[in-house]
């Protein structure tokens, strides 16, 4: 069975060293009493429950699975997790960083991001429960009624109900403007949805009392698209004014989806007859609504793969130290032994570093994004928090879409390190792949992800967010383009800078003559900037190494290897990506469609 054990040092290299967020957080009224000491101890606590109750539940989750009673609509969780929520509850880990005016904690985003990425290294099918809850808390706290506010954000604060959202149909996945369900308004100003969703994580689990269930359908007379779609909150069970629940409403699961990963998380088909639900934010608005659930969630699914990433590499690890296999081609390293361990042999370093440069810069740019989330809800100054939502916004896409891709590469490759016994179930390094893979499908898929990098976040702004965060690249060049032992690291990083100026502004212009030229650069136009990003932040954890290296501390000597080994191996890549996004829409286009 894998194990796992949370990278609380890197964690803490990241905050208090590369990141300086207490400063950063203290200067926010909100978080004006933070210290180094609170947030190591929720580290700790939540890295004990997530290594000690969820990692054990991963492994026999996947083989376990969930169970429709077809009679009751009621889904048996794997053993084990419905007692593991309620220890999560008990723990008041939901309200971390939920506000204190709905029973939160009003701890950080920053800290409850290293919190979750260690769930998902534990268990991710199981913190897909309360994971949707985070998204569904957000979008009823940015467009809910007063009485909508009152009504569920304490329950999802305290984790007493979970959230789902409803968005999919069988013939509408990206594409929502084709969505058919409906609502019908009711005398007393409710409203009755009809319709079928397909997809529907945690639609329906045995953990909590009641779900809540955000759902996207269309008024009567709504304008066709996606201009006439509005969003309802539709409970399971009806909920009183006193809070108290109420009859089982008529939205419930149908079926249970069997599929290639997370096979402890409920994917469900919901079918809504007449269910009841109230209305969120205005009519037909209801995708602008439901954006801000979307935006949490992409975020989370990229927290996903960087999750599966680091445990996936902690045990390719430990194995390529005891496996032995053939001799190092330079001579035995382990004479003693009948072979060497495999650990030796250069390309196994190469899957292994791979991994762990992609855990490393993720984790980085994943705490960076946290950091300016923070700042976006608490600063006290609008400039800054509109220049961190800017951010925010820009940085979006590429974590949901460069992690995962990056996850789907780091499993593998780290199964490939397991060689065989990686194909095994028992070692659960294929259970890491398979779970890896669906992060790149959902939530918008990862060439969705890149459309809105490109098309709305970059040109359709003419580039102000990327010149605003590039602006931060160049300011750091700037300050390190005199350190000789920095060289390495800043000639590259500039020279990526620039290229990535010169062809944004080159897709622009054929952007100009022909709209399709984004989607023909759009993924390689992501995965260079996901580089651009990730070679900022190794830039930045190796000034804070150089400046270590001779402390003795070996963290320093490995960060240190693991940037270089990044720009070494991995950004390289960029160079022909820049040449793959510049080829154009000619070569995707030239083939007639009947001949395919
Ligand atoms: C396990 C699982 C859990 C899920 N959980 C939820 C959930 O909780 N709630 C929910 O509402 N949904 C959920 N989904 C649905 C998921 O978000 C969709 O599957 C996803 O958005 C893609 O939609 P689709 O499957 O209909 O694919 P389609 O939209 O049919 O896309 C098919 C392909 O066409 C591509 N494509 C489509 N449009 C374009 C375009 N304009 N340009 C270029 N390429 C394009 C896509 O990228 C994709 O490769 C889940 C799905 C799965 C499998």
């Amino acid at each position: 069975m894998p194990q796992y054990t949370p990278p609380i040092r890197d964690m803490q290299f990241l905050l208090y060293e590369v990141l300086d967020a207490i400063a950063q957080l203290k200067a926010q009224p909100a978080h004006a009493e933070i210290d180094a000491q609170t947030i190591n101890s929720v580290l700790e606590e939540g890295g004990k429950f997530a290594a000690e109750v969820l990692a054990p539940l991963n492994l026999s989750g996947d083989r376990e699975g969930c169970t429709l009673d077809r009679a009751t609509h009621a889904v048996r969780t794997p053993k084990g997790f419905k007692e593991a929520y309620a220890q999560y509850v008990l723990g008041g880990w939901p309200g971390l960083s939920k506000g204190a005016e709905y029973g939160g904690q009003g701890l950080p985003v920053i800290v409850n991001q290293c919190f979750n990425e260690m769930l998902n290294s534990a268990n991710q099918a199981w913190n897909m429960y309360p994971g949707l809850s985070h998204g569904a808390h957000a979008a009823l706290h940015a467009h809910g009624t007063p009485e909508q506010k009152a009504m569920y954000l304490p329950k999802l604060s305290s984790g007493a109900w979970t959230g789902t959202m409803c968005l999919t149909e069988s013939h509408c996945g990206t594409d929502l403007g084709l969505m058919r369900s409906k609502a019908e308004p009711q005398a007393d100003g409710t409203y009755r949805i009809t319709g079928q969703k397909i997809f529907i994580s945690a639609g329906e689990h045995d953990l909590a009392e009641n779900i809540v269930h955000l759902v996207l359908a269309r008024l009567p007379g709504a304008p066709a698209g996606s201009k006439g779609i509005s969003l309802f909150v539709v409970p399971k069970f009806l909920v009183h004014a006193d809070g108290s629940l109420g009859a089982r409403n008529s939205i419930f699961c149908s079926g249970l989806e069997e599929k290639m990963g997370i096979h402890g998380n409920s994917t469900c088909q919901m079918t809504l007859e007449g269910a009841i639900g109230s209305l969120v934010g205005e009519p037909h608005k209801g995708l602008h609504a439901m954006f801000v659930m979307m935006n949490a969630a992409r975020l989370g699914v990229g927290n996903q793969s960087l999750g599966l990433t680091e445990v996936a590499y902690q045990n390719a690890a430990a194995y390529a130290k005891e496996r032995i296999q053939m001799r190092s081609l330079s001579g035995p390293k382990a004479p003693e032994q009948p072979a060497d361990p495999i650990i030796v042999h250069p390309d196994v370093r190469r899957m292994l570093l791979t991994a762990r440069a992609y855990a490393e810069g993720g984790r980085a740019m994943a705490m960076y994004t946290a950091l300016q989330i923070d700042c976006m809800l608490a600063s006290d100054d609008e400039d800054e928090r509109k220049n961190a939502a800017d951010t925010v916004a820009l940085l979006t896409p590429i974590i949901k879409a460069f992690f995962t891709d990056n996850g789907w590469i780091a499993t593998s490759a780290c199964m490939q390190v397991y060689g065989g016994h990686g194909y095994i179930h028992g070692s659960g390094m294929e259970q890491f792949v398979r779970d890896a893979r669906i992060n790149m499908i959902y939530e918008g898929t990862n060439t969705v992800q890149s459309l809105d990098l490109l098309g709305r976040k970059v040109l359709g702004d003419n580039g102000a967010k990327l010149k605003k965060f590039g602006a931060q690249i160049a300011a750091f060049v700037e300050e390190q383009g005199t350190v000789e032992s920095m060289q390495e690291f800043i000639n590259p990083l500039a020279e990526l800078g620039d290229k990535v100026t010169k062809l944004t502004t080159e897709l622009g212009m054929k952007a100009f003559g022909n709209a399709d030229e984004v989607g023909a650069a759009a993924v390689d136009y992501l995965r260079i900037l996901g580089h651009l990003c990730f070679a900022y932040f190794f830039a930045r954890m190796a000034k804070v190494a150089l400046a270590k290296k001779d402390s003795g501390d070996p963290f320093y000597t490995a960060k240190l290897a693991t940037a270089r080994f990044y720009y070494a191996k991995l950004l390289p890549e960029t160079a022909a990506l820049i040449r793959s996004a510049r080829a154009g829409l000619a070569p995707l286009m030239e083939m007639d469609a009947v001949l395919f």
